[in-house]
Order: structure tokens, then sequence, then C-alpha cells
């Protein structure tokens, strides 16, 4: 019998990719001196009365598990947060779920409303997670290409070209990751028509909602007709600087989170309770430290835009998140040759674009979610290094 242990991975497993950007992180890590643009993570500590908060549950005695779904008072919260915020009104009895992390909601969303062989759209570039999430969830992802030309934005004749009998649902990021991207209301409503016209689900993954820079969000859900037909996914990793923590949440039509809940119930039991207590304290006092984050944020933003810009490498004007997508092709360098080149030659650590799809190759992507001391040794080094590709 073969000892070769591999043999009882499930096919659709073992025929998923590693992300292409583990690959990078792993060379980075055997290096020195490296400045890292790499990583999708605030460089900020989570806000130390969060923290308090947190611990001071613990001291409490608040150790056990929390109704599925979350604490009902932090859930109300949510409700609140989505209402106040982007006027979305949610119950939080059975409207909203507490997950771990938005990468939980994403999982059990799909997993909730996919049969095998179901599509699912998915706008690239995008989150890695995207694409593999579909796969194990039993459903086919169907990528549906946006570029530069349009600020890649979702242009509404290429989904309606991508939308087959199959199609169940569409993957909607905004603003996006790893572009910065960010659709506004005027953009996103032929995109709800669509959504209306095919009876369609969104999944519309906000996590960076709070983070946008030039003009008020707009969420999925506030658009005409579309409540019923959005599963809103956010969380605390990045607004507030929690990654760590594990925290998101999704809120939605009741049928579909108690489905969602069900899967959670079996599988999770429940996000973790002191972990919840902190985003208790988050939403009740948060805001203004995510006002100041944000405002540093939007700094660092003009700064790299600036940057890039002037060394000569066209530039989109990211709207939210805490990325910019460089296009790198005047170097004749593809984003893999440049990323590689660049990590080795001036120990910068960036993301080659085709990571994120097909339509992400010719660009990278950078992360400004690190000091403004340390973005402008790392734009200083890029220059230098697109330079010697230039003459
Ligand atoms: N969605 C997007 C677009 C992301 O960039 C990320 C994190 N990189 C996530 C979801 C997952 O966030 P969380 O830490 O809440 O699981």
């Amino acid at each position: 019998m073969s000892s070769d242990t591999s043999r009882f991975i499930a096919e659709h497993v073992d025929s998923l990719k590693p992300s292409g950007i583990r690959r990078f992180f792993d060379l980075a890590s055997t290096m020195e001196n490296v400045i890292s643009l790499g990583v999708g993570e605030p460089d900020f500590v989570t806000p130390w009365n969060v923290i308090e908060a947190s611990y001071h549950s613990l001291e409490q005695g608040y150790t056990a598990y929390t109704a599925n779904a979350g604490l009902l008072e932090l859930r109300g919260l949510i409700a609140e947060y989505l209402q106040s915020a982007y006027a979305v009104p949610y119950r939080a009895e059975d409207q909203v779920i507490v997950t771990v992390g938005a990468s939980q909601a994403i999982d059990i969303a799909l997993r909730a409303i996919l049969n095998p062989g179901d599509e699912v759209i998915i706008v690239e570039p995008c989150f890695v997670a995207y694409a593999s999430a579909v796969t194990l969830a039993g459903g086919v992802p169907v990528s549906v290409g946006t570029q530069a030309a349009n600020e890649f934005k979702l242009q509404p004749e290429e989904l309606a070209n991508s939308i087959t009998k199959k199609t169940k649902a569409i993957i909607l990021c905004n603003p996006n990751n790893p572009t910065g991207t960010m659709m506004s209301r005027e953009e996103l409503l032929p995109i709800a028509d669509l959504i209306q016209t095919h009876d369609l689900l969104v999944l519309s993954d906000e996590i960076y909602a709070e983070l946008s820079y030039d003009e008020g969000y707009v969420s999925f859900s506030s658009l005409p007709n579309m409540h019923e037909r959005t599963i809103l996914i956010s969380g605390f990793s990045k607004s507030f600087a929690m990654t760590g923590w594990r925290l998101g949440y999704a809120a939605g039509p009741a049928a579909l989170i108690q489905a969602m809940t069900k899967i959670h119930q079996y599988t999770i039991m429940c996000a973790p309770t002191m972990a919840q207590y902190g985003a208790v304290e988050a939403l009740r006092s948060g805001s203004a430290s995510v006002e100041q984050m944000k405002k540093s944020y939007r700094q660092r933003r003009n700064f790299v835009m600036t940057a890039f810009e002037e060394m000569g490498l066209m530039t989109n004007r990211p709207g939210g998140a805490f990325y910019i997508f460089p296009s790198i092709k005047e170097t004749g360098l593809s984003s893999e040759e440049f990323a590689e080149a660049l990590l080795m030659e001036e120990k910068v650590a960036v993301v080659p674009g085709n990571v994120f799809g097909e339509s992400g190759e010719g660009y990278i992507r950078c992360s400004y979610a690190t000091s403004m001391k340390q973005l402008t040794e790392a734009m200083k080094r890029i220059k230098r290094f697109v330079e010697s590709r230039l003459t």
C-alpha cells in the first residue's frame, strides 16, 4: 500500500493553488532589512480601550460560549452602526451574525447558498480567497476582469456577458483589494439593475467601507431592491486594526442569515467571546480612533500616489482601502519578475498583480499601511529600481 498520505486528500482541495502572496512572504522572511508593502493589514495596534474592554471581560469571568450568532448586544450595535453609517436597516435578532473574521462570513455565505455546479461571478483583480472559497463550497468561480482604463471599475456590459443560467451570485468588493477602487452610487446602480433582472444574490464585501478617502461610502445593500438580495460582509480587522482578533460579521435577509447560522453552529459554535466584548467597545466608542487612522492612511495614499506618478509609473487613484495598484508595464517586466527582482535588488516586498487574477498582470499591489518613514524609504528604493529598468 502506498505510503503517500496525500491520496487521502479530497480532489477539490488538492486542486487548490496555494496563495501567490505566501511565496513572497516566505522569500522575504529569509532576508534582512526588507521593507514589506506586501501585507494587507493595518500597522496600528488595536485602540487601547478595545483591548481593555476585552481584558476586563476576562477578569469578570465572561469566558463561556456566547449565543451562536454572537452576543445580542454586539449584534445590536452592528445593526445600529449599519443604520447610522450607511442607512441600511437590519434586525439584531435574526439578520446579523458575528463570525470569525469576514473570511468566515464569506465561507458560510457561500456554503449556505451554493448547490454543486452553481456559478459565482468574481470581479478581478480581487482578494485571493474568493475563488477558492467558491470551489470549497462546491460552486464554480467565473471571473470578470476589470481594466485600468476604467479605473478597475466593473462595467455592466462585461458583467452581463458573464451571467449564465447557472449564475447564482456575484461577489463584489468595494472598496477593492487589491486596487483600492471605490465605486459610487451611480456606478453601482446599473450593476444592481442586472442583479435584479437576473434574480441574483450579492455577497458584498464591505470590509474596507470605513476606509474611504474622497467621497461618502455607498453600501450595496442601500440601493433600490438590493436589501433583499445582499449579504453584507464586514468586520473589525481593517477599520479597527483588529486582524488578529478574528472578528467579522454578516448582515442580510433573515432566511439567509439563519442558514449561515446553522453552518456556523455546527462548525464554529460562536466567535471568540473575549473578542466580541472588545468589538462591543470598538463600536461604542471607536470612531475617534478610526478617524485618526483614516487620516493617516489618506496622507500616505496621497504620498505614494504622487511618488509613483513621479517615477513614471501610471497609477489609479485609490479611493479606499490601503492599497495602490500601479502599472509596471513600462519596465517591460512581468509582475512576478518585477516583484522578485525588486525584492532581491532593493529589498522591498510587493505583491505581483497576477496573483489577484489574470487582469492583474502588469501591475503590483503595494500596501501603504506602514509608517511614513518606511514608505519614504520604500519609494526611494522602488524609484531606483524602476530607473535601472527604464534606462
Ligand atoms: N475581504 C477582503 C477584501 C480582505 O482584504 C480581507 C483581508 N485581507 C478579508 C476579507 C478578510 O478579513 P478578516 O480578517 O476579517 O477575515
